[in-house]
């Protein structure tokens, strides 16, 4: 009989955790338990991947009227309506935690609707008072945004806030230029929002193959957002406040104590307009600020280093490739460790722990070629090295392609993709593959399944076009655009 009242005790609820309690529980026969201190679900379906897909769904249908009169149909612009949309959201979460909570349940897994600490590596306290011990506790609090640390910050919403808007915005400005910043963009744009976009480097998507980003980007703004690159927010202060008030050259106001704060989005947020001035000179009232300028792992408070867990940069958890950390009994996965912050990724560090730890089959976590989508319109799907990284660790050949598709182009309208593949010179792998296109995501998930398997480009060559379809491009691309 074990002296722990747990096998695994599991700190956090989303993706991750989840299916480590789940597996752990159904599949080695471990006496599991799990605390969640808000949502079943986590990040991807409560305030993430889930609810902003859907989004992504309701925004599409922005301007389908235009291609479909273009097709003969007679049909007419309408408006989108946040009010009908909305509580249909809501009741689509409340569905899938529900499903996650049974899960946990159907497996065996003990729940704790709890805040939970590490007072040492067995021992873990409950927000409700009680104390529990267990032979392993496994981490995967997941992460949260961020604001900079610039005055009133505060007035800036993130991520997490937009889920619960009452009202949609006629005008919003984002701040970033990663995944959420520019999916955001194109969700609000879609959905009937006037958006302008600052982001502080040169070009959008930083890391990402500069083609494919360049492409994203012109699409962006040809769709009508208006997108300012070297550009941040100078100062920003509550629109009311604005009359009369004298210029105060960024200077701290009365929010300064705010300043940075890290988003929770249920503090006290001044309501109505905020007026920006932009690094590019420009003066003007939004509706809707939104900071997406990353995340942080969610370690604060959470008696971490007391216990022996070593964290480093951002607060995040320093684990192995099994994900050990320094202090013997407690492991972590997901966002916590932000290393690759991705729900699937997640889900594989928790299936490799339970593996290693409760299967005696030691597994470490896979982080190569992970293939991934950003959901701006259109897509922007790749796996493995940008053409410049490529290039950087050897000599590549380049085969790329850019068009307007059958569908778009029969509408007159401007949309373009494009296909490309990074190739090594010496062994003839593909390296890397980018897809701007509607539905990337979908075609890159198979594309992967090649890549992953060390597919040439013969291989890809010798497989038969599907036609007529914009895919096939990735298999006829005959010649080459660069070398070297
Ligand atoms: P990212 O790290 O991708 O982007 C943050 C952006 O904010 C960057 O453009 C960064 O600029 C900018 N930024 C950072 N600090 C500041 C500042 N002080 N002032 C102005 N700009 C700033 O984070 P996200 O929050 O967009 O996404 C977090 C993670 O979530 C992603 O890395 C991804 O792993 C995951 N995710 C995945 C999605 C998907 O798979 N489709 C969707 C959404 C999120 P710079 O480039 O100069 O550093």
């Amino acid at each position: 009989m074990s002296d722990y009242d747990y096998d695994l005790f599991v700190i956090g609820g989303g993706s991750g955790g989840v299916r480590a309690a789940r597996v752990a529980a159904s599949e080695a026969g471990a006496r599991v338990a799990l605390a969640e201190e808000d949502r079943y679900g986590g990040t991807c379906v409560i305030r993430g991947c889930v609810p902003k897909k859907l989004m992504v769904f309701a925004s599409g249908y922005h301007d389908i009227h235009e291609e479909a009169q273009a097709y003969g149909w007679d049909m007419q612009p309408g408006t989108f309506d946040w009010s009908r949309f909305k509580p249909k959201l809501d009741a689509e979460l409340d569905r899938l935690e529900g499903i996650y909570r049974k899960l946990l349940k159907n497996a065996g897994v003990t729940t704790y609707d709890a805040r939970a600490k590490l007072k040492d590596g067995h021992t873990v306290e409950l927000s409700t008072g009680e104390t529990v011990t267990a032979r392993h506790i496994l981490l995967a609090m997941g992460g949260r945004p961020v604001r900079p640390e610039v005055p009133h910050a505060e007035l800036g919403h993130v991520s997490d806030d937009l889920f619960h808007l009452e009202t949609l915005p006629k005008t919003a400005l984002i701040v970033g230029g990663g995944y959420i910043a520019c999916e955001f963009a194109c969700i609000l744009h879609g959905l009937g929002v006037e958006v302008t976009q600052y982001y502080r480097g040169a070009q959008i998507l930083r890391g990402f193959d500069d083609e494919a980003r360049g492409l994203v980007a012109e699409m962006m703004k040809d769709r009508g957002i208006d997108l300012h690159t070297g550009t941040d927010i100078v100062q920003m202060k509550p629109a009311d406040e604005r009359e009369g008030e004298p210029e105060t050259g960024g200077g701290m106001g009365p929010s300064q104590q705010d300043a940075g704060e890290e988003a929770t989005g249920t503090y006290d947020r001044p309501k109505g307009p905020v007026w920006v001035q932009g690094s590019n000179g420009q003066e003007r009232e939004f509706d809707l600020v939104l900071y997406a300028t990353g995340r942080k792992p969610n370690t604060d408070d959470m008696g971490l280093e007391e216990a022996g867990v070593t964290l480093g940069r951002m607060g995040a958890v320093k684990v192995d490739e099994y994900g050990a950390t320094s202090c013997e009994s407690v492991h972590a996965i997901g966002d916590v460790t932000n290393r690759v912050n991705l729900t699937p990724v997640a889900i594989r560090e928790g299936m490799a722990f339970v593996e290693t730890v409760f299967k005696d089959n030691p597994t470490p976590a896979d982080h190569e070629l992970i293939p991934s989508a950003i959901f701006t319109q259109p897509e922007m799907g790749t796996v493995g090295l940008s053409e410049e990284a490529a290039r950087d660790q050897e000599e590549i050949e380049v085969y790329a392609t850019s068009f307007r598709p059958m569908q778009t182009a029969f509408a007159d309208r401007p949309h373009r993709v494009m296909m490309k593949l990074v190739v090594s010179k010496a062994t003839r792998k593909v390296l890397g593959c980018h897809i701007v296109a509607p539905e990337a995501g979908e075609m890159i998930q198979l594309a992967g399944i090649a890549i992953k398997m060390g597919a040439t480009k013969e291989d890809f060559d010798r497989t038969c076009a599907v036609h007529p379809t914009m895919a096939e491009e990735i298999v006829t691309m005959r010649h080459p655009v660069r070398t070297g």
